[in-house]
């Protein structure tokens, strides 16, 4: 491994992540659980309590299974979810799925985060990456506050407003589509049944679903937005969201409290034109963004963080080697840049089936799974 205590790196570390979500804690624990030192930065206050990405499939699972949280991330969350399907106010069905492990992604995050502090590595928040440098030997990051840290390999795990991409200049290819579709939120809903995933449709085209988060009493919400009098999408509110739920759901008597998180989303497909300038890597959102159907964004991150772990600790290993042509620092983009090709290609369509799926009575989210 490369001498991490010399006089370039003094009081720096060996690999340092700007980003302490899903991927960059990954990306830690890879590091850390084979003896690598590693610093995670976020520029955020402290951790969040957002339900996001709420499905590891079997892949994370593999990773995690090898980091050893498999059986504490399965301890939380659940299995065999049950999609029950409203058109127009009538229950038409319910189908069971299999898509994997059913957990809010702050649980996720938690869970890592614990993994991390038993290896002796605790998240710095309100520690913004806000510039770098790098040479032939290390990186040098400059931090929002002014601070400045010293790290032989860089990784950009700083989600789709990524600073670490924005620095090096690498495009983010694809398309933003101009308005919000969606808003999403988690909320409670007493009264409703937490058995299933209730995703209440309409022949209008539009609709609300909510889904019980496993060890919480909340559900994650998500619908098509309000409008105003020119057809415009309104941003998130509490009380939009329980006129949602009665145009949708037309349930008497459920009312939507304590809204923990809102906020809206919009069609995105992009990825970066490179994962790797010299010592600095792209990972996760930071490299790819997309729709959210067959929940693949998170999962995603995980598999290139797995893969970024195993690049950097060969190249930490041996240096020289590793910055042959075709050698370990080669890799990661070899493998991970044609998977996000692919992923906006199958997420697009994903999110194609589901839009016509909805419309149709007894239909819904399950089309993207296919
Ligand atoms: C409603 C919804 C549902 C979703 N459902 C799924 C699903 O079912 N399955 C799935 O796999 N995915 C899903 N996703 C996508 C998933 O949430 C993202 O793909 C995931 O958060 C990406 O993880 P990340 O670690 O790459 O980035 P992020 O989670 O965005 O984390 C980036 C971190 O970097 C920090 N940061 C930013 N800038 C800096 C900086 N300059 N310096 C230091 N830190 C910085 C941020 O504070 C943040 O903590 C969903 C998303 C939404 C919104």
């Amino acid at each position: 491994m490369a001498d991490v205590t010399n006089e370039a790196f003094e009081g720096a570390t060996a690999v340092l992540i700007a980003g302490g979500g899903p991927t960059g804690l990954t990306l830690a624990c890879e590091l850390a659980v084979r003896g690598i030192p590693v610093r995670v930065l976020d520029q955020r206050g402290g951790p969040h309590r957002e339900s996001r990405g709420k499905g590891l499939n079997a892949d994370s699972l593999e990773v995690f299974g090898r980091l050893g949280v498999e059986e504490r991330l399965s301890a939380i969350g659940a299995r065999g979810l049950v999609l029950r399907k409203y058109f127009d106010g009538a229950h038409i069905n319910d189908t069971p799925t299999d898509a994997g492990l059913l957990i809010g992604q702050w649980q996720v995050e938690e869970v890592l985060r614990e993994r991390l502090a038993g290896l002796g590595v605790r998240v710095e928040y309100e520690a913004g990456l806000a510039g770098f440098v790098q040479d032939e030997t290390g990186v040098k990051a400059r931090l929002a506050d002014g601070r400045s840290i010293r790290a032989a390999y860089l990784a950009g795990c700083d989600g789709g407003h990524s600073t670490t991409r924005e620095l090096l200049g690498i495009p983010f290819e694809g398309h933003t589509e101009e308005k919000p579709t969606m808003v999403v939120g988690d909320v409670r809903a007493p009264g409703l049944s937490r058995d299933h995933w209730h995703q209440w449709y309409t022949s209008d085209g539009g609709g609300i679903m909510l889904c019980p988060m496993p060890g919480t009493d909340t559900f994650q919400l998500q619908a098509s937005p309000e409008t105003d009098g020119r057809g415009e999408p309104l941003p998130p509110t509490q009380e939009g969201f329980q006129r949602l739920f009665d145009r949708h759901a037309g349930m008497e008597g459920i009312r939507l409290t304590e809204a923990t998180w809102l906020s809206d989303w919009r069609v995105n497909v992009r990825r970066a034109a490179r994962m790797r300038d010299g010592r600095v890597f792209l990972a996760g959102d930071a490299a790819h963004v997309h729709p959210i159907a067959g929940g693949l964004g998170m999962n995603t991150g995980i598999r290139d963080a797995a893969a970024l772990g195993r690049t950097l600790a060969a190249a930490l290993a041996d240096p020289v080697a590793a910055a042959e042509p075709g050698g370990a620092l080669d890799a990661y983009e070899a493998e991970r840049l044609p998977a996000a090709e692919a992923l906006l290609a199958d997420t697009t369509e994903r999110h194609r089936r589901v839009l016509a799926a909805v419309r149709e009575p007894g239909r819904g989210t399950e089309a993207g799974l296919d």
